[in-house]
């Protein structure tokens, strides 16, 4: 008999009161301790089998972890347990960013939105992670605290991920928050996520599309575009051509075409690899033309 889902296997709680207790215990417990937060992705792993760890180290009640902050001269500063209806309710987010907000609000469904972090979204490295890609787009930082202490530099996401499920946290590395800087004035984004349903599904292909005006482009813009389940990682084509010359709906078209070319999916239960190409095109040319069109209202 096949057993899909074998259910929650014994483990220990662990719940320390500070991060140095934290980050010593992961250390200590190499491949069979791991942080959550909301354990959206981590209950359901590890009822299914994949994962196996004999301690959940809970984190969220650590110092800093809930905290939202904005600053006008700093930016966002989201603390890795604030949960992403949180994150969508906050004016901050609604006014400076968002394209972050409009992400968050396709994850799955407002119950599970209770518990679910984007720091969460983050560390669990999934190439399909829907708000991923407006924090790439944002240029975030993740704030990460190790058995050395505080790492003295935000790490750039742009540089986070190594691969499905990889990142560059170490050992004992706990994130306790997501940066973002000031958006460029008169920034617009967009997120357009393609399931197999309206709502509760992890994406087929997600696209988030961002530009401003950029006084040294020789087009007067910029734009960044970051693609979700085309690839092992969250990826972002180069979207360069749309700075060199004069935007038209022809421009945009190659824009999308280079992200389609730029992408070798898989094939999987979701979608095959064909029509995840073609859906790139189609969803990239409609979310910079979105944006496009905003940015010259
Ligand atoms: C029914 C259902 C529907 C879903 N739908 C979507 C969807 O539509 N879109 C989507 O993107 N995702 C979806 N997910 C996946 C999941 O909800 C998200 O990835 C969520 O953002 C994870 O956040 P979390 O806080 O619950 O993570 P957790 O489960 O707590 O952690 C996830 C991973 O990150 C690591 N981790 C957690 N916190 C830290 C930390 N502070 N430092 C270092 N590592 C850490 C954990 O060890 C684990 O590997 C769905 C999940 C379920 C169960």
């Amino acid at each position: 008999m096949i057993t899909a889902h074998p259910g929650l296997p014994e483990f220990d709680y662990i719940k320390p009161t500070t991060l140095e207790e934290a980050s010593t215990f992961l250390a200590q417990h190499i491949g069979e301790a791991r942080p959550f937060i909301g354990g959206t992705d981590t209950f359901v792993r590890m009822r299914d089998g994949a994962w196996k760890d004999k301690y959940l180290v809970d984190v969220k009640g650590l110092p800093g972890m809930q905290d939202l902050t904005f600053d006008l001269a700093k930016g966002l500063m989201v603390g890795a347990a604030v949960n992403m209806n949180r994150l969508i309710a906050s004016p901050e987010v609604n006014e400076h960013y968002p394209v972050l907000a409009e992400a968050a609000h396709t994850v799955a469904s407002y119950q599970l939105r209770t518990r679910a972090t984007i720091a969460g979204n983050i560390c669990n490295a999934s190439p399909a992670g829907d708000t991923v890609g407006a924090c790439l787009v944002l240029d975030a930082k993740v704030h990460v605290h190790g058995v050395d202490g505080d790492r003295v530099e935000p790490l750039p996401l742009r540089a986070f991920f190594k691969g499905p499920g990889k990142s560059v946290l170490k050992p004992g590395d706990i994130v306790t928050a997501v940066e973002f800087p000031i958006p460029p004035k008169g920034s617009q984004g967009k997120y357009l996520k393609l399931g197999r349903n309206a709502i509760g599904d992890l994406a087929i292909v997600g696209v988030t599309a961002f530009g401003y005006p950029d006084g040294a482009a020789a087009s007067g813009y910029r734009f960044f575009v970051a693609l979700a389940s085309v690839a092992p990682t969250p990826f972002m084509p180069d979207m360069g051509l749309l700075s060199e010359k004069a935007i038209t709906p022809e421009l945009i078209d190659e824009a999308a075409n280079a992200a389609m070319n730029a992408v070798a999916p898989i094939d999987d239960v979701r979608g095959s690899a064909r029509y995840r190409k073609l859906m790139v095109r189609n969803l990239t040319r409609k979310a910079l033309s979105d944006v496009w069109e905003r940015l010259t209202k």
